[in-house]
């Protein structure tokens, strides 16, 4: 299939791929695969980080649940969130000290390798290295939560970015061009543990539907044959030098993030490495910076917790006219 070849041209840790109808769904089926696999049940996921919205990954999640203070939802049985241990991001000692109590029993660790559903906060260096290291050594499956990410960092996503070869990989949102659509893959001795094949099972009605493929098929030859990440660069790129500028002339304690076309501004003066950290911004500034962006047309994600996007439609004027509007705003806040 068209779309299969596609993913696996463009992020060379898929040897094989199965389409799903959502993000969750993707990232469900890899746990499940992951368990099946490896025949262990614990999972391990990091605070804020957000896999969708099955009972497993809802646990310390980010996302909606974050900015409605809910981060664990109701309905998730007690028995079931037991199975997912949540570490801080960015944390190496807590990592080694997980693996040292329980890496026999990991089945897999699941992560936004750039976490965007708290805002936006970076790995540090050497950790995502010592992240592989660990799972390959206890023969845990390393899921790369690439959502988000993928085609949207560059045509291989985050670990294309990050130089990290995971065993699976899960994605949705942009590999359905606007049309529902998710897709994990991975290693083939993995997937092929997968139904029909293998024991694991997964199935959906509506599973690779030609009209989402087609959507899918259509976004990701657009992004490829029109220069799309390295103009979105460049554009995330203005914007970072024009919100920090101004942040800085009005003497405002701003940590702009960003990374390619994905941005957040925590009004902290403190580096932001994990959730907790972003949990230091002042979130009152952040309304008043939202609402004063919306008086002057600049409608950004109305929740501190969102990432902001740059798309393929917008030009150098637009980030013109939003940094003339954050210089504006910033001095009022
Ligand atoms: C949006 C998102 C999901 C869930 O995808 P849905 O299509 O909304 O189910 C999972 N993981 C990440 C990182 C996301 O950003």
């Amino acid at each position: 299939m068209a779309l299969a070849r596609q993913v696996k041209a463009m992020v060379p840790s898929v040897e094989k791929v199965r389409f799903c109808n959502s993000g969750t769904e993707a990232t469900m089926a890899a746990i499940r695969l992951a368990r099946g696999f490896t025949g262990r049940d614990l999972i391990v996921k990091f605070a804020g980080c957000y896999h969708g919205h099955s009972d497993a990954l809802l646990v310390k999640a980010g996302s909606g649940a974050l900015t409605l203070g809910t981060p664990d939802s109701a309905g998730v049985p007690e028995a079931v969130a037991r199975q997912t241990l949540v570490l801080p991001f960015n944390d190496p000692e807590a990592l080694r000290a997980t693996f040292r109590d329980h890496g026999r029993s990991l089945a897999a660790v699941i992560l936004e390798l750039v976490p965007a559903n708290a805002g936006l906060y970076l790995p540090r260096p050497g950790f995502l290295e010592e992240l592989r290291r660990l799972t390959h050594d206890h023969g845990t499956v390393l899921i790369a939560d690439e959502v988000m990410t993928g085609f949207r960092l560059g045509p291989a996503g985050a670990q294309g970015v990050f130089g990290l070869t995971p065993d699976l990989s899960c994605f949705g949102k942009i590999i359905g061009g606007g049309l529902p659509v998710g897709a994990f893959g991975g290693r083939g001795d993995i997937m092929d543990r997968l139904a029909p094949l293998g024991p694991v099972y997964q199935a959906g009605t509506l599973s690779g539907n030609p009209l989402a493929m087609a959507a899918g098929l259509a976004a990701l030859e657009t992004l490829r044959t029109t220069d799309a990440w390295n103009r979105l660069e460049a554009l995330g790129a203005e914007l970072e030098q024009g919100m920090v500028a101004g942040a800085k002339a009005a003497r405002i304690p701003v940590r702009f993030q960003g990374i390619g076309s994905m941005f957040c501004a925590y009004f902290t003066d403190r580096p932001v490495w994990n959730l907790d950290d972003a949990m230091h911004s002042d979130r009152t500034r952040f309304a008043r910076f939202f609402h004063g962006m919306l008086d002057r047309g600049v409608y950004l994600a109305p929740s501190q917790f969102e990432a902001g996007f740059l798309s393929t439609a917008h030009t150098s004027d637009d980030i013109e006219t939003t940094v003339r509007a954050a210089e504006a705003v910033f001095a009022t806040l």
